[in-house]
């Protein structure tokens, strides 16, 4: 759907009007595209005492092949090669130091490591780091903090100072405003990866295996409508080697896609596409011609199935036969909104059913029949609509909060088999669900966030891609929500 407001203020005469009323602006926001780098500009880097994360950080920012900096103190910036003693030559020589907190630098993100600090006192440094450097992120910049996850800090204030690290991020989205995105990252202790030790000398190197394909996807144009999140990286029991292909992170594999003939569900088939898998797209009989269309497209393959049909689990099963699938995503619901007291039965009855307990019948058949492979993936849309609950929707919200507790369960369960399972719960996306709401509540579900817009169908998709990638081995059980930073249930 078209947002004419943020069309509007972003021409030149809406952008006149919009500075003389001091109406907010909402920024365009920059997104992937494949005919445009992914990756450009500087990265600044900031550190709190004893920081366990830069090294893995460094590697990561080198291989994408962004310039980073490191903040000394002071507004005053050096290469993080020479700051820690690492790497030297390894990046190229900062053009920045003096000018990072100027106008001319071209700053795309702020990372700070936080994972040595032990104690609230100690975020201080986070404050220096911030204080300096904000205001020279670009629009649409990025800002991420890597922190330890608190629950297994040894002390009860290592704990608190790093649970306080949520308050700072999620604070740091609202203020930064301009489109810019903020998010955390709880990277569990690992063990050392070949890979990084391989490389350098005689420090200490921490494997944090699982946090490239995070830190690619934080840094990117691809998560720009994912902001004020926290993300958990657990030990990842295997992460991609050296020759691995990041372009087409998913070549060769096969993914499943429900609800795919249209909106969210035909993007995230577009996207796994492009990364390299192939499509299998399910949707209802009556959406045929839609569907065959989004699947004639990107090479995939249709299946008219609806997923409530009883049939259903064993049709997908032989549809797949003996290749099997290594990323699910259950994205196919719908809504039927009314007031509880005024709601009909099958209103009720339907809509827990197709987003909630289909979705449960086709994963029990297709782990027995061991048609979703060891290793893969599984990816649920709930709704922040799930996290808030909403009026005139116990029915939609009791399935979306349901699919919520569907990965937290089933992620124990499921890493015997190194199978992931995670949420994405989407805000206000701009598709055929939200373009029937009515005019006011719409506006409202638009500008209600820190980046004062809807997001696309995309932004949900590559959110969906990242946590498909074999990459997030290390992220299971948990709901990322693409909303721009919600008000609504934040
Ligand atoms: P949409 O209505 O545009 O598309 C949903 C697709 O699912 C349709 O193609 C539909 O035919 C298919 N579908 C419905 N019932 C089915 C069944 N029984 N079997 C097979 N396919 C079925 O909706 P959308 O906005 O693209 O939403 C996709 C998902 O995202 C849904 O789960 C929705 O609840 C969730 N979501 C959307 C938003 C939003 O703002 N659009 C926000 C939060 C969550």
């Amino acid at each position: 759907m078209n947002d004419s407001y943020l069309n509007f203020v972003n021409s030149p005469l809406g952008a006149r009007v919009a500075r003389s009323l001091h109406l907010p602006k909402p920024e365009v926001l920059r997104r992937y595209r494949a005919d445009a780098p992914e990756f450009d500009g500087i990265v600044a880097v900031g550190a709190g005492p004893s920081p366990q994360l830069l090294d893995a950080l460094a590697g990561v920012i080198a291989r994408i092949g962004m310039t980073s900096v490191a903040h000394a103190g002071a507004s005053a910036w050096m290469p993080l090669a020479n700051r820690h003693g690492l790497m030297t030559g390894r990046f190229e020589p900062a053009q920045l130091a003096g000018h990072a907190a100027g106008s001319q630098a071209s700053v795309r993100a702020l990372v700070f490591d936080a994972s040595g600090i032990a104690d609230s006192a100690q975020l201080d440094t986070v404050y220096a780091f911030f204080h300096d450097a904000l205001r020279s992120l670009d629009k649409c910049g990025r800002i991420v903090v890597l922190g330890r996850p608190p629950e297994a800090c040894a002390s009860p204030r290592q704990w608190t100072a790093q649970r306080a690290l949520e308050g700072v991020t999620r604070s740091l989205g609202k203020e930064a405003r301009r489109g810019i995105a903020s998010n955390l990252v709880y990277v569990a202790e690992g063990s050392k990866s070949s890979a990084e030790s391989s490389t350098t000398s005689s420090v200490e190197h921490h494997n944090d295996s699982g946090i490239e394909s995070t830190l690619r996807f934080f840094l990117s144009p691809r998560s720009a409508y994912v902001s004020g999140q926290v993300v958990r990286i657990g030990t990842a029991p295997s992460a991609p080697g050296e020759d691995f292909d990041w372009t087409q992170p998913l070549a060769g594999q096969r993914a499943v896609v429900t609800g795919a003939a249209r909106g969210i569900g035909a993007a995230i088939a577009n996207v796994l596409a492009a990364q390299g898998a192939h499509v299998t797209g399910i949707d209802v009989p009556a959406a045929t011609d839609a569907l065959d269309a989004t699947m004639r497209q990107i090479s995939g393959t249709a299946l008219p199935f609806d997923i409530a049909a009883p049939e259903t689990p064993a049709q997908i099963a032989a549809a797949l036969d003996e290749l099997g699938a290594d990323v699910f995503v259950h994205n196919a619901g719908i809504t039927k909104d009314k007031t509880i007291a005024k709601m009909a039965e099958p209103a009720w009855r339907d809509v827990i059913d197709i987003n909630l307990s289909a979705q449960e019948r086709i994963d029990d058949a297709l782990l027995e029949a061991g048609t979703l492979r060891d290793g893969g993936r599984i990816v649920c849309v709930s709704s922040i609509g799930g996290i808030a609950g909403n009026l005139g929707q116990t029915n939609y919200a009791a399935s979306k909060a349901g699919v919520i507790g569907r990965v937290q369960s089933m992620a124990p369960h499921l890493a015997k088999r190194r199978i992931t399972i995670n949420a994405v719960a989407p805000g206000f996306i701009e598709t055929q669900m939200t373009a029937k709401m009515p005019l006011a509540i719409r506006e409202a579900g638009r500008r209600m966030n820190s980046m004062s817009q809807g997001g696309q169908p995309v932004d949900v998709a590559q959110t969906i891609a990242w946590l498909a990638h074999p990459g997030s081995a290390g992220i299971t059980g948990q709901v990322v929500r693409v909303c721009g930073q919600s008000l609504i249930g934040a």
